[in-house]
């Protein structure tokens, strides 16, 4: 059985129907999501398992959002986080941004903003899945290693560079969808759509060639004609 990676956030949320929405939209976009009411249960879930990202709201029973916020940062805990509150004034926000969230959001929010900036914050983060369970990929005849980047493949071992386990971490967390030109070159490149497009094909040229059994007929990393590219863990 080969394991799925998704990028895993932690929600820290009590009013059910927004969490509700949040959980579904994000799940949506490929997260895995961990959900818990509390600041109390948030820390305690911390011990547990690594996140890449906490979505937490300010105010919450028993110790507050930005209680939570300040003991990470003491803990020296420096995962990215995403403050979600109900009171949207310039003081709250600066308080907010003063006990070390990493961005802040006033509800209520477009939800479009709102996984925008997730993206945004995981994409500063540059997030690696180091202390993840799941410390290897595998598709087919190949397997990655998400801590040294090694990858045993079709073709023999090869050392993947920062820039193309980027992309790969890209596609594994979106397995199945399509990924558009414009939107790899920004999360891969951060550059702006529309620009270097040859650039992301010598790329996928180049992961065709470590990954595919036959390089020309692309079983993995696909493309789809007018719409960008797509990756299939098991293919037909
Ligand atoms: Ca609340």
């Amino acid at each position: 059985m080969m394991k799925q990676m998704k990028i895993p956030l932690l929600l820290v949320e009590d009013e059910p129907h927004i969490a509700q929405g949040l959980i579904f939209n994000l799940e949506e976009e490929g997260y895995q999501v961990s959900h818990v009411e509390s600041g109390e249960q948030a820390l305690e879930q911390l011990t547990k398992k690594s996140y890449a990202l906490i979505i937490l709201d300010l105010a919450l029973p028993g110790i507050s959002g930005l209680e939570v916020c300040e003991q990470l940062r003491e803990q020296e805990n420096q995962i990215p986080i995403l403050m979600l509150t109900a009171r949207g004034t310039e003081q709250d926000r600066i308080t907010g941004l003063s006990k070390g969230a990493d961005d802040y959001l006033a509800k209520p929010f477009n939800l479009k903003e709102f996984l925008l900036r997730v993206a945004g914050l995981l994409r500063r983060a540059s997030w690696q899945p180091d202390n993840l369970e799941n410390e290897f990929y595998s598709f087919g005849k190949n397997r990655i290693n998400l801590e040294t980047h090694q990858a045993e493949t079709t073709h023999g071992t090869i050392q993947l560079t920062e820039l193309e386990m980027k992309m790969l971490l890209l596609f594994f967390a979106q397995e199945g969808k399509i990924l558009s030109r414009g939107e790899l070159l920004q999360q891969v490149w951060g550059m702006l759509p529309g620009t270097e497009t040859r650039t992301l094909d010598n790329f996928i040229v180049r992961l065709r060639k470590y990954f595919e059994a036959e390089p020309i007929k692309p079983r993995y990393f696909r493309t789809i004609r007018g719409r960008g590219y797509q990756f299939i863990q098991n293919p037909e």
